[in-house]
Formats: C-alpha cells, structure tokens, sequence
C-alpha cells in the first residue's frame, strides 16, 4: 500500500478516534455512558448536531464556542483528536516501513489509542479505570 494512503486513512480513523477518546475521558470520571449518550454542551446542555461533531472542522469552524450559548469549548478536544491522529499517521507508517498488514497497523493504531485515553484519565484523574486496563 502507498505509505501517503496509509498515513492518511489511519490518520482519518485517528480523528474519529480521538474525538470518542475527548468525551470519554469526560465521561469516564463522571460515571457517564461512554457509548450511548449523545454528546451535549456543557454550558447550554444541548445535544450536539451532527455538524457540530466533525472532529477538528467543528472545533476551528466554531473558533472554539458553542454555537448556541457561546461557552468556550476547551482546546482539548482539539488537541487529543490531534493527538490520536498522530497515533494513526504514526501507525499507518510504521506498517508499510515495516511491511507488516493494514491489521497490524489498526492493532498498533488502537494500543496507541488506548494508552492515550489511559493517559488522559489518569493524568487529570489520578485514576486508572478498570475498564481501560484489564483488556491491556
Ligand atoms: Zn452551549
């Protein structure tokens, strides 16, 4: 596979990843359902729209506000979905260097991911859920 194809499918997947991996590293601590519950301003308690949700645009197209109620929305949402995009690109390269499968690379992409929301919890929490680290 082309490594430019490569880095920018993983790093695609990177974005979607990175923005379930902002809200649940909110949700988490919070005892909030990390798969179900619709995602919500925080100032307005609004669900969000689905334009409102792309990972990155939304946050830049906004400048960082909610577009209801104008509450700032943190910068990092933004920067984990940076972040776990940088995982991807870096896992999509690694494979093709390496020739190893798109498998591996996915295999390698959520590790990354995983220990990046680990990372985050535990960072801002001092706590490392047993949901995050009984599947490593
Ligand atoms: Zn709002």
């Amino acid at each position: 596979m082309n490594p430019v194809i490569a880095a920018a499918v993983m790093g695609g997947l990177g974005l979607v990843f990175g923005s379930f991996i902002a809200a649940a590293s909110v949700r988490l601590p919070r005892d909030e359902d990390i798969v179900m519950a619709r995602s919500r301003c925080r100032g307005c308690d609004q669900p969000l729209r689905p334009w409102e949700l792309v990972p990155l645009v939304s946050w830049l197209a906004l400048r960082g506000r909610c577009a209801r109620c104008d509450t700032r929305i943190s910068r990092r949402y933004p920067l984990i979905e940076l972040a776990a995009a940088g995982i991807g690109v870096w896992a999509g390269l690694w494979a093709i260097g390496e020739e190893a499968s798109l498998f591996m690379a996915l295999a390698t992409a959520v590790l990354g991911w995983q220990l990046l929301l680990i990372a985050i919890v535990d960072g801002e929490n001092f706590w490392l859920p047993d949901i995050l680290t009984l599947p490593l």
